[in-house]
């Protein structure tokens, strides 16, 4: 995402800071265990967290000693004058700053219900991580002899979980471009075709994502299941399976 081949194929176009960041972590599920009440959380459960400003997502994920519980909370970061956030960065664990850790802790004590605050704080400040949310879009994908993919051509915000798939599709779509071209302004050309718009759809369905999850949320508390899922659709908009393509098992 911080491509340097970006600026020769469209000069002057960066990420955009979003106005927020996600605090990130994981660990053993089976610190679960300290927590009680093992029956709030069903185990096949994916949980979202839901506050005024923000909300977090809790999952299952396998690791390489058994199960981990993964978390991404989203939410405004501390406003002070030392978190410097519109050049593309993120803090990676060992990295988190004092006032990023207590904010998150202000934060979970402040909106969480208990349960969830003390799940969270299942991992220490030092493997916590912080990743400030940023928005991508190149008017163009090719130059010249030239061609970016992946984040270098578009950074859209993780709302959506389509950063590998589509960086992948990328590379998919170049690969048969290449095949089917007899020169490089052909290939280039359907590469263009193929992948400009995809890109751009993704970014603008990650922002509309961010807005409804984060910048503008809703009285989620006053929601029923219902009203809950038609403002879920509404802001998925009929959009594409994810990377920009709906993804079908092979034949
Ligand atoms: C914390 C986090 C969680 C994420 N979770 C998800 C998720 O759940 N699902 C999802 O789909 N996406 C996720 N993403 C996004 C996803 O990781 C990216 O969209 C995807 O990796 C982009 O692929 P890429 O090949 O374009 O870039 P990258 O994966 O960034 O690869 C670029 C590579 O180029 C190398 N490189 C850079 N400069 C040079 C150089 N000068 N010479 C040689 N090599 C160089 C880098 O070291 C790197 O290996 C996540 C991203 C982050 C940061």
């Amino acid at each position: 995402y911080r491509s340097v081949v970006r600026d020769a194929v469209c000069p002057g176009s960066r990420p955009h800071y979003a106005g927020y960041v996600c605090w990130r972590g994981n660990f053993d599920a089976r610190l679960l265990d300290g927590l009680g009440d093992a029956d709030v959380w069903p185990s096949d459960a994916v949980t979202t967290v839901c506050f005024p400003g923000g909300s977090c997502v809790v999952y299952r994920i396998p690791g390489p000693d058994g199960t981990r519980v993964n978390w991404v909370l989203y939410a405004v970061p501390p406003r002070s004058g030392n978190l410097r956030l519109d050049d593309p960065t993120s803090f990676p664990p060992g990295r988190l700053t004092t006032e990023l850790a207590d904010g998150l802790a202000e934060l979970l004590a402040r909106e969480f219900p208990p349960y969830w605050a003390r799940l969270l704080a299942l991992t220490p400040p030092e493997d916590t991580f912080v990743q400030p949310i940023y928005d991508l879009e190149t008017a163009r994908t090719t130059a010249g002899r030239l061609l970016l993919a992946g984040d270098a051509a578009t950074v859209v915000r993780p709302h959506n979980t389509s950063g590998a798939a589509k960086a992948l599709q990328d590379a998919a779509a170049f690969a048969s471009a290449w095949s089917a071209a007899a020169s490089w302004d052909e290939l280039l050309h359907a590469y263009q075709e193929a992948r400009g718009a995809a890109g751009r759809e993704l970014v603008a369905l990650a922002r509309r994502l961010g807005r409804a999850q984060v910048e503008r949320t809703p009285d989620w508390a006053a929601m029923g299941r219902g009203e809950a899922e038609a403002w879920w659709q509404g802001q998925l908009g009929g959009a594409a399976g994810i990377g920009g393509q709906a993804m079908a098992p092979a034949p």
